[in-house]
């Protein structure tokens, strides 16, 4: 075998020294870009799901949990408009997670959200960032049923648990493992 030709009149360091010359002024920019993007993709901490939690075996909202969700949103959508501001003024037809099931959020009232069909498809099974929540939070403050917790949570409580007991025929519906 020959030794595979070297192209002549290239120099490496030239190369490399051109491409830092090309890249150097808008360095700076890139750097602001990437933070910018690992800022707004940053989860809430102490929120979400733990990086090891197993998925509940509750695929949907249904019963007590689901009218839960649609009645402290009084019927409304809890979508936000630009992302964040303002609220969605369509009917709520939807008991969404806020944590995705499949990315370990559990069917419990604290994880849940009353949202229009439109708003759900929007978000599909994306993991929401620290500012998604923050918005939701607030805006729910200004409808939630007064001593209504706000904060979302993906946490399974007592609470959630015991109710869960006592409505065994809840499961019916929910895939078998
Ligand atoms: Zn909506």
């Amino acid at each position: 075998m020959s030794e595979p030709a070297v192209p002549t009149g290239l120099d490496v360091e030239e190369l490399l020294d051109g491409v830092l010359t090309a890249v150097g002024p808008v360095a700076p920019w890139l750097i602001v870009a990437a933070v910018c993007v690992i800022v707004l993709r940053f989860p809430m901490l102490g929120r979400g799901p733990g990086m090891v939690a197993s998925r509940d075996p509750w695929r949907r909202f249904q019963g007590g949990p689901r009218r839960l969700v649609i009645y402290r949103a009084a019927g409304r959508c809890e979508g936000g408009l630009l992302w964040f501001w303002g609220r969605c003024s369509r009917a709520a037809t939807e008991a969404d997670h806020v944590y995705p099931h499949s990315r370990g959020g559990p069917t419990v009232p604290s994880n849940g959200q009353a949202l229009c069909h439109r708003c759900n498809r929007a978000k599909a099974a994306t993991r929401p960032a620290w500012w998604y929540i923050r918005g939701l939070e607030r805006r729910r403050r200004a409808y939630f049923p007064a001593g209504s917790d706000v904060r979302v949570s993906a946490s399974m409580s007592t609470g959630d648990r015991a109710m869960r007991l006592a409505a065994p025929d809840l499961r019916r519906g929910t895939r078998r493992r």
